[in-house]
């Protein structure tokens, strides 16, 4: 294709979807290894992944044929059946998760409705009556449905769309008196992201999540762990909170879960289902199909075979040490944060002059927050991804 169809492409575009992206003028043709190629030929480092989601990266043939398998098979037959993927899918969440009970989603937004509904339901089971509470933090992202931005701490991406769910407070993320100060006798749980991702890339402290674990046993309520961003091995653990050694009682899942297709979780402790979620209480027509469930299934048979969080690990460290070099080097680089291979560069300069500069030299990087430029590339990226990825962010700042 040359530059008058990918301008027609573009237009074609602005002129049929809805106006809720400033869309970044250029056109993906295919993925290849962790680089994504436009119409016009040019390839571009990914260090974006579809917004954390392409951790497999865009060439793995064993995912790509077990979807194509589970297409010939069948894709759906609803929640009203039992198929082995669906099976399959969640012992192996479980196994990695240490969690005890699954529910499949369609996106990440989904698995935070699942989760609150949870939570309440549990604590309506318990008490015998509704009007409890949730604490969220402050700059959370949750997801934009109304029930996701009740809980998401941004207060302009909620302030239009009031009133939204009742009986939620806010805290400051990684200050437990603030979460003491707001925690009541109705407060039925507790939802945070152990690395925050759109607030920033702040990971949480071990004194913040042991305070957590500390006001559960005091105040009998649950913690809920938002991992759809976290999670999957980004942090060189399944999950986040594993590095903290403090369990949730409700977590969530989505982004890497599918590596690309749709798909989500919520899952939860046997303590927590017992009262919880029951027949009639909750459902999905498409939610974790056999179709993205095969796809949830052989995402984690190769995370777990090729050792993925212990890959992260690796790179990371060296991601880590390199980053670290440049800001000694660049002034405009103000700090260096993240867990694993889920990293922020938070800069003095405009980080959206940065994230343009970075795409013409062929790098794809993206924000968080306003002034916080976010890593979060394929988990399968090796040290030379990271030494291209240095040399052209270098060339940017
Ligand atoms: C992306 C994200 C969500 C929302 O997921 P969607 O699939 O976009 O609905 C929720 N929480 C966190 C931490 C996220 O990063």
């Amino acid at each position: 294709m040359n530059q008058k169809d990918t301008s027609s492409i573009i237009a074609n575009a602005e002129e049929n979807l809805l106006h809720t992206y400033n869309r970044y003028p250029v056109v993906w043709d295919r993925g290849e290894d962790v680089y994504l190629v436009d119409t016009e030929g040019n390839r571009y480092l990914d260090f974006a992944a579809g917004i954390a989601v392409m951790a497999l990266g865009y060439s793995n043939e064993e995912y790509k044929d077990a979807l194509k398998n589970q297409i010939d098979k069948v894709t759906h037959v609803s929640n009203l059946f039992y198929t082995k993927p669906v099976a399959d899918a969640a012992e192996r969440l479980k196994k990695i998760s240490g969690m005890d009970r699954v529910f499949f989603t369609n996106s990440g937004a989904e698995a935070i409705e699942g989760a609150i509904k949870s939570a309440r339901k549990w604590a309506f089971a318990r008490d015998g009556h509704t009007d409890h509470e949730i604490v969220a933090m402050q700059h959370s992202f949750h997801g934009r449905t109304m029930g996701a931005l009740s809980v998401t701490g941004t207060e302009k991406y909620r302030a239009p769309f009031e009133p939204l769910i009742p009986g939620i407070r806010f805290a400051d993320f990684n200050d437990i008196e603030s979460v003491k100060a707001v925690v009541n006798e109705k407060t039925c749980a507790i939802l945070v992201e152990a690395v925050q991702g759109e607030g920033g890339i702040y990971p949480a402290t071990p004194e913040f999540m042991e305070g957590l674990d500390q006001l559960r046993k005091e105040h009998d309520l649950l913690l809920i762990f938002d991992e759809i961003q976290c999670g999957m091995g980004r942090c060189g653990q399944y999950f986040a909170w594993q590095h903290y050694g403090i369990r949730p009682d409700i977590m969530t899942s989505a982004k890497g879960l599918g590596c690309g297709v749709p798909v989500g979780a919520f899952l939860m402790t046997e303590r927590v289902a017992e009262l919880s979620l029951k027949p009639g209480d909750h459902g999905t027509t498409y939610g974790g199909n056999p179709f993205v469930c095969a796809a949830v299934d052989k995402v984690i048979e190769i995370m777990e075979r090729e050792d993925i969080p212990g890959h992260v690990r690796e790179v990371s460290a060296y991601l880590t040490e390199r980053l670290q070099a440049l800001a000694e080097e660049k002034d405009s680089i103000k700090d260096v944060r993240g867990l694993g291979l889920f990293c922020g560069l938070e800069l003095s300069v405009p980080v959206g002059d940065v994230v343009t500069k970075a795409r013409e030299k062929g790098l794809i990087v993206i924000t968080a927050g306003s002034n916080v430029l976010r890593l979060v590339p394929p988990l399968v990226i090796e040290k030379k991804h990271v030494d291209e990825m240095i040399a052209k962010l270098s060339e940017c700042l």
